[in-house]
């Protein structure tokens, strides 16, 4: 089995910019996509703020051109998820089921998910009422009530968006402040049909087919009390994709950690393997800004293996 230049984990923007980037610099490159390729992008619709689309586009678009642009350039592609990988030693290994592929470095590009409450009832109505994205359900919601969960700057996002199609947001936030920035909670404050239901959690999701409710328990008191409304938005924060590398590199909160060195920007705590996009950056997370990193780690990839033999 040969060893690849570069092996690129993840497909998403970030993923896709590193192939863009690694296969014009005549890199031998493996993208391993994952099974549901293409990233966060592919569950959204319009996307407005991505530069180059005047009029918008829609994310699976997007990201359909953006991997056509990267596999024009003879990248090899695995539409396939790691299982596991070894960085101990190089070339690092990294395994797709009963496969092993080989490499000189490594670009970590498999981005973040949305959190779940974990609640029985929300997994099962998940689809039927239970999202984690406005931008891509909230159509379905026009003219209704909804919930919302989290005080985070997402969670306002959120809110003032389904404002726009929904009848009434009720915010439901587990503390009495809001950890979101100043402005966004003043937009969410002065809207008219969001309101905000302070020290509060979502215990259960009701309905039998969809969703028609939620319980939710006062955190002070212990009270329950339902609140009927057909659709629930969790804006909670997101998990890094990071399970595969667990013990192989540094990661802290699940997110891999940057350990920038000798002009590599996108190191990380294994010399060689570098990353891009939201499985570091919990801060930006655009897709613009992942493109960005996905450059720059195979700019550093490139460089890397230019002064390094093994
Ligand atoms: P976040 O800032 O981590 O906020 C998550 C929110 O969810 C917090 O209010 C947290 O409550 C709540 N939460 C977490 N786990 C919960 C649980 N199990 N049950 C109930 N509530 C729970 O996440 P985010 O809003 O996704 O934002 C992430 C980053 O992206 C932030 O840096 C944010 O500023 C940035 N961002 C910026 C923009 C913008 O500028 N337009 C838009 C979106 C995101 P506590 O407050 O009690 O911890």
């Amino acid at each position: 089995m040969s060893v690849h230049d570069t092996i690129i984990i993840g497909s998403g923007p970030a993923g896709l910019t590193a192939a863009i980037y690694a296969t014009r610099a005549n890199l031998r490159t493996l993208v391993i996509a994952g099974q549901v390729a293409g990233g966060q992008l592919m569950l959204t619709t319009d996307v407005e703020n991505y530069p180059g689309f005047p009029e918008g586009v829609q994310g699976p678009e997007l990201m359909e051109l953006w991997r056509k642009q990267a596999e024009r350039f003879k990248g090899e592609f695995v539409d396939e998820n790691v299982t596991k990988v070894d960085f101990s030693k190089r070339p690092f290994k990294v395994g797709v089921g009963e496969r092993s592929y080989e490499a000189r470095t490594i670009i970590l590009a498999t981005g973040a998910n949305a959190k779940y409450l974990g609640l029985p009832n929300e997994t099962r109505l998940k689809g039927r009422g239970v999202s984690a994205c406005a931008v891509c359900d909230g159509f379905f919601f026009k003219g209704l009530d909804v919930v919302v969960v989290g005080g985070g700057d997402t969670a306002m996002e959120e809110s003032l968006y389904l404002a726009k199609l929904c009848t009434s947001v009720t915010i439901v936030h587990r503390r009495n402040e809001f950890r979101a920035s100043k402005i966004m909670q003043d937009r969410v404050l002065a809207t008219t049909n969001i309101r905000v239901v302070w020290d509060s959690e979502v215990v259960d999701v009701l309905g039998d087919q969809r969703v028609e409710g939620v319980r939710i328990k006062d955190v002070r008191t212990g009270a329950t009390s339902d609140l009927v409304v057909r659709g629930l938005f969790l804006a909670i924060g997101h998990v890094p994709a990071t399970e595969a590398f667990e013990g192989q590199l540094k990661l802290a909160k699940g997110y891999v950690v940057l350990k920038p060195h000798d002009g590599f920007a996108t190191a990380t705590s294994v010399e060689g393997v570098f990353a891009a996009g939201d499985v570091h950056d919990f801060r930006y997370r655009q897709a613009v800004t992942a493109a960005g990193f996905g450059c720059m780690a195979a700019l550093d990839a490139q460089q890397w293996l230019q002064t390094h033999a093994g």
